[in-house]
């Protein structure tokens, strides 16, 4: 049988192929956004995550510890990441009560741009940067780099070493958005909060070679801003006005406000829905599920239960379709040679490992 590098034991937090000893570190260390118990035997790693910080900072820093809170708040990102949320859906109310709605132009153009930057997701910084669980042409790089620009999320270094990071140390204090600290703190909380430093430290244990020596991908950490500026924002709220003269404030809100928090909460359902609710026919032991909802918004990306045992097949499912879009278009593109060596587990394998950890009753 293949080695199953993720597959993690909810009990024994036995982690295959990965570093024991710090894995057995992990155990009994299960912590939520807060302590949820005062009889709870755990020490908090507040104070060494707080780095140099303002005088202005300190009353505020005191009540956050003084409230329990795991690590130190990011207030910057918290503000920001609320205060574009309440703007987006004040605005849609606004609109909707006063009956004013975007062209179906620059509907057609959202869900396109939407599909696009789900695609450089999906198919690019997840499944193919990675996962490497495909190789593609200099071609299909090229266009899984300026789609997933559209999506507007961190840079490919910062997200691949993240996620190598949560399928290694998947539901432990060293996984970035541990869904043992509940739905917020695994959609976006993790974001709103320093890092654990089992996090940190895990992190730094992560090879990233393949990623630090991929010129393409230096091409692009270098010029972030510029890509993510000018593909996420500018020239998807300029198409809409110039092309087909929507109004520039239909244009900027269904572009850089709605599609951009629908792309972001599609990506981030994976870390929370798919972790808590829906069934594992794969491996019974482990927290990620099978979770159609997620499948459908985020193109194929809810089979999770599926995703963690065998983290390296390209459809990341059993079944190509339904509800897997990124898979269809990876199907597509090796149709014309630019994705090869596509990896995916033999019914055999498969078979075997439901047999072995899956939950039978609803395979
Ligand atoms: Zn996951
Ligand atoms: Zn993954």
């Amino acid at each position: 049988m293949a080695p199953l590098s993720t597959i993690t034991s909810d009990t024994n937090h036995t982690i295959e192929n990965g570093n024991k000893e710090f894995s057995e570190s992990m155990q009994h260390k299960r912590l939520r956004l807060f302590p949820m118990k005062k009889s709870d035997q755990w020490e908090s790693p507040y104070d060494e995550v707080l780095h140099k910080d303002s005088k202005f900072m300190a009353p505020i820093r005191k009540w956050e510890k003084s409230i329990g809170f795991v690590t130190p708040i990011l207030w910057t990102n918290v503000i920001l990441l609320s205060t574009f949320h309440v703007i987006t859906v004040l605005w849609f109310l606004h609109d909707a009560v006063t009956l004013q709605t975007p062209k179906w132009q620059t509907v057609l153009f959202g869900i396109i741009m939407g599909q696009l930057s789900g695609f450089g997701v999906t198919g690019g910084v997840h499944r193919y940067w990675c996962h490497r669980s495909y190789k593609a042409k200099w071609p299909l790089q090229v266009i899984l780099l300026l789609c997933y620009s559209v999506a507007g999320q961190n840079t490919i270094y910062q997200w691949v070493r993240d996620h190598r990071v949560h399928h290694k140390f998947s539901e432990t204090t060293a996984d970035p958005h541990d869904a043992n600290r509940g739905f917020f703190f695994s959609h976006v909380g993790w974001l709103m909060m320093k890092k654990h430093p089992d996090v940190l430290k895990a992190g730094r244990k992560i090879d990233m070679s393949d990623i630090t020596s991929d010129p393409l991908v230096r091409f692009h950490t270098k010029y972030f801003y510029v890509f993510k500026i000018c593909l996420c924002f500018l020239i998807p709220s300029l198409i809409p006005r110039l092309l087909w003269e929507e109004t520039w404030k239909m244009s900027i809100y269904s572009q850089t406000f709605v599609r951009y928090m629908l792309s972001l909460n599609c990506t981030w359902a994976v870390n929370s829905f798919a972790h808590l609710w829906g069934n594992k026919p794969y491996d019974r032991h482990i927290m990620p599920v099978e979770n159609k909802g997620v499948s459908i918004v985020a193109m194929g990306e809810g089979w999770h239960n599926y995703h963690h045992t065998f983290p390296w097949d390209y459809k990341a499912a059993e079944l190509g379709v339904p509800h897997n879009t990124t898979t269809i278009l990876l199907d597509f593109f090796s149709q014309i040679g630019w994705a090869y060596d596509l990896k995916t587990a033999s019914p055999l394998l498969i078979k075997e490992v439901i047999k072995n950890r899956g939950d039978l009753n609803k395979h």
